[in-house]
């Protein structure tokens, strides 16, 4: 209930959306210590220095990028897998790539235990994207960068739409969506965000 008001605060009135994210119990990927606090509208820490996105957040960026039942989509920056699981509820499949191996294997594991079998979990540098699945009809980055990385902008769908927060500071980014046209992309500010780096190469720790 408090998250709906959340979530309205933040203009989230999709409906698809708002069904998603009730179907998905953030209490699950976050750790016994923060259980408590799983429905607050913060951020919270998770393993390996990381935290799990602001469920408004997640949900302002989940009707960003306006997704159809028939999509594929690639998320960047697994993570504890949360924002991967609201998606497999509202796409066909979801390919989400992280760069710590022990966090994609939590995530797979508990996608696994929730029975979410649409999802793909990839340990890799999502800066290059997923070539061999490309192109695809959605890319959500859920790390800061300064820059959209090109080999994702290549991996985009004509048609398709990329969101992204973009920015040089470590303090306050831009949420991005980027369109994929014919002959080239336009570009759109959404909002303020906070989001940790994007950092390139793959631990194995
Ligand atoms: N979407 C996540 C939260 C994202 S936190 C969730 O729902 O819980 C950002 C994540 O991006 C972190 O786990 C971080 O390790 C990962 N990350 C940072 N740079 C990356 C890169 N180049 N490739 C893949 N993952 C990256």
């Amino acid at each position: 209930m408090r998250l709906l008001v959340a979530l309205r605060s933040r203009g989230v009135s999709d409906m698809r959306v708002l069904t998603a994210m009730e179907r998905v119990d953030r209490a699950r990927f976050v750790s016994p210590t923060f259980v408590s606090r799983a429905f607050e509208d913060v951020p919270l820490p998770i393993a390996r220095g990381q935290t799990i996105s602001q469920p408004s957040v997640v949900g302002m960026m989940t009707q960003a990028l306006g997704t159809k039942p028939r999509d594929i989509v690639l998320e960047v920056g697994t993570g504890t897998g949360y924002q991967a699981a609201i998606l497999s509820h509202l796409v066909r499949r979801v390919y989400t790539i992280e760069r710590h191996r022990p966090l994609a294997r939590m995530a797979r594991e508990t996608h696994e235990a929730m029975g979410l079998s649409n999802i793909t979990q990839i340990v890799g540098d999502g800066s290059h994207g997923v070539p061999e699945q490309a192109p695809f009809d959605r890319i959500l980055v859920t790390a800061a960068t300064e820059d959209p990385p090109g080999p994702l902008l290549a991996q985009l769908r004509i048609g398709g739409t990329m969101i992204v927060p973009v920015g040089v500071s470590d303090q306050v980014q831009t949420l991005i969506k980027v369109v994929r046209t014919a002959d080239g992309y336009d570009y759109e500010e959404l909002a303020a965000v906070r989001f940790v780096p994007l950092i390139e190469g793959v631990e194995h720790d």
